[in-house]
């Protein structure tokens, strides 16, 4: 070994020890014939001190060293001089009196700050991950990662899981993105599918008999680029056999319970147990099926009451099948009418008209862009329902429920952090079920699978499916917190005549059926046992533990917003004869 021992382990204990350490230079400080080195590896920084006059070789070599140089080091470690420890080092009461340097290996200026937490251009840092990864929050930010998965790892383990890797050159996997698709060079025009996830796979291992099973799976799906998104993913891929989905749901709330007060300690889980809605409950209480629920701001419905008020704005809409909701921004109320004007600019980019609003001064003055229209009464009862007090500010908006639901689910967030009331060192987990089967495809004329295809029904709506498919539920759970979704999963079905019957209620040709899935449907000939699943997100749950804005800080190597690999330049066009191999002709 280059090291008897690590940068970050030296403590008072360790004085009087001779120590050979290795690693890089993080900062230096010249003064005079003395120079203080921070030297840094992955496990901490130590002081280390040249003096030209006890040890002048080590000292000459040391001169031209620079920040990001790696050497080696040996010396005597001492206790620091009075009043001149560090509190805030781990190793701060000590360094190490330098005897013999060398140097491993010289390092040109870094494009940017490894000692300093300072923002860079993100694509800089991509280009420069290597060096990214040196700096503190990346790296407590992967080793976060490393213990969640650990933790995953051990708590399933314990409880008869078995991780099993399944292919990553499949067939298509639909989880409604595209895939992406690798040419076989064997067969001629002919393609592998990369699993957007192990789904079928999955439940082929309960067919299988494996009965618990997991993977820290990979995931590829072509889709458009955001900031919770990536060309490629992990999941907790997870399945069980013989199980409701009471049985998955409460595994997964302990696990992440559990995980919570291992891993990250200084945060708190909002509610145990975690609180259910159902899909209904939280769109009309938050607006969107994967809430952030740390605080109130609710929205609530006025339809009932403005429906025939007088005011022909909200009339006309409530006659053309849209309702009317809004919010109370709590202290709000003094929001200047260029306030105001913004928040309408908010809800207009996600499809409203406009914002209708009340704005009620500390000292009960009223503004509002509408209140004029109504009569006192129905005034009243809008006020009451929204349960507004001087100082508050209540906003509505009036259209398709859609939109009026995309709409303030979008103000509800931005208010709640303009008004600070999103606590990052609390988690919000929450499960989301009873969500409808099936959701009307309008543009394809067709019925798609609210979850996937594999997705059982609730067995007591199984008749709906031929009278009423959209009013039917399935037996879905979706794992949210803080506003994110972060896992979904169901109870499947297992039995062939069912998976055809839902085949055929989507659409899909029973032909096609056969090629994609005959497999499946010969497997659930064979005996396959009752079964149920989840895949909460990995990276998207290491994103929010770190408070993190997006997922590509908690992956090594993340792809760009353009999908692009930018550190090695991927992807990158081939050689021709790569291509002809392929039996692939560019069409450029
Ligand atoms: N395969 C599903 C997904 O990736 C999860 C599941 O149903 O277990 O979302």
């Amino acid at each position: 070994m280059y090291k008897t021992h690590t940068c970050g382990e030296l403590r008072r204990a360790h004085v009087g020890k001779t120590v050979t350490l290795a690693g890089w230079v993080h900062r230096r400080r010249d003064h005079g014939g003395v120079t203080f080195i921070d030297l840094r590896d992955r496990f901490g920084l130590v002081q280390i001190v040249t003096n030209s006059a006890t040890a002048p070789m080590a000292h000459q070599a040391i001169e031209d060293v620079r920040v990001e140089w790696v050497i080696q080091v040996v010396g005597e470690v001492n206790p620091r001089p009075e009043g001149a420890a560090n509190q805030n080092l781990s190793t701060g009461e000590i360094e190490v009196d330098v005897r013999e340097v060398k140097v491993l290996n010289s390092a040109k200026t870094p494009p940017f700050y490894i000692n300093k937490d300072e923002d860079v251009d993100e694509n800089t840092r991509l280009h420069y991950r290597y060096l990214d990864l040196r700096r503190d929050k990346m790296r407590q930010n992967l080793e976060l990662r490393h213990r969640v998965v650990k933790f995953i790892r051990d708590y399933l383990d314990e409880r008869g899981f078995i991780e099993v890797e399944t292919p990553i050159l499949f067939k298509t996997t639909p989880e409604g993105a595209r895939d992406y698709l690798v040419p076989s060079r064997v067969h001629p025009g002919q393609f592998y599918a990369l699993p957007q996830s192990p789904q079928q796979l999955k439940q082929m291992l309960m067919v299988g008999g494996i009965e618990r099973y997991f993977q820290i799976a990979r995931c590829f799906r072509d889709e458009d680029q955001r900031g919770d998104r990536q060309p490629e993913f992990t999941q907790l891929d997870l399945e069980m056999s013989f199980v409701e989905r009471e049985d998955v749901m409460s595994l997964i709330e302990e696990m992440f319970t559990k995980m919570v007060a291992e891993v990250v300690p200084h945060k708190r889980v909002l509610a145990k147990p975690w609180p259910r809605l159902t899909y209904l409950e939280a769109m009309s209480r938050f607006g969107k099926d994967n809430p952030d629920i740390r605080f109130g701001l609710e929205l609530k419905d006025i339809t009932d009451l403005v429906a025939a008020s007088g005011f022909k704005v909200f009339e006309s809409v409530v006659a053309n099948g849209g309702f009317v909701r809004g919010l109370n921004a709590k202290g709000l109320g003094e929001y200047s009418r260029a306030q105001i004007d913004e928040l309408a600019e908010v809800v207009k980019k996600y499809g409203a008209k406009g914002l209708a609003y009340l704005a009620i001064s500390t000292n009960n003055d009223q503004r509002s862009s509408f209140s004029k229209f109504l009569t006192a009464e129905t005034l009243q009862a809008v006020m009451e329902r929204l349960e507004a007090e001087p100082g508050d500010l209540l906003l509505f908006v009036a259209d398709q429920p859609a939109t009026v639901f995309e709409a303030l689910s979008r103000l509800r967030v931005l208010l709640g952090e303009r008004l600070g009331l999103a606590d990052a060192d609390v988690l919000g987990f929450c499960w989301v079920v009873d969500f409808p089967f099936v959701n009307w495809n309008p543009e394809e004329n067709r019925w798609d699978p609210s979850h996937h295809l594999f997705t059982a029904p609730m067995p007591e709506d199984l008749p709906l499916l031929d009278l009423n498919p959209g009013k039917a539920r399935g037996q879905q759970y979706d794992l949210v917190l803080n506003n994110y979704e972060v896992g979904g999963g169901s109870i499947r079905i297992h039995d062939r005549q069912l998976q055809e019957r839902v085949f055929k209620l989507i659409g899909l040709d029973p032909e096609v059926a056969r090629q994609r899935f005959g497999h499946m449907l010969e497997a659930f000939e064979y005996g396959t046992p009752p079964h149920g699943g989840i895949a909460p997100g990995i990276d998207r749950i290491c994103m929010i533990l770190a408070n993190e804005p997006n997922i590509r800080e908690v992956i090594a190597f993340p792809k760009n917003q353009m999908a692009r690999d930018v550190m090695a330049d991927a992807p990158s066009q081939v050689e021709a004869v790569q291509l002809k191999e392929l039996h692939i002709k560019l069409d450029q």
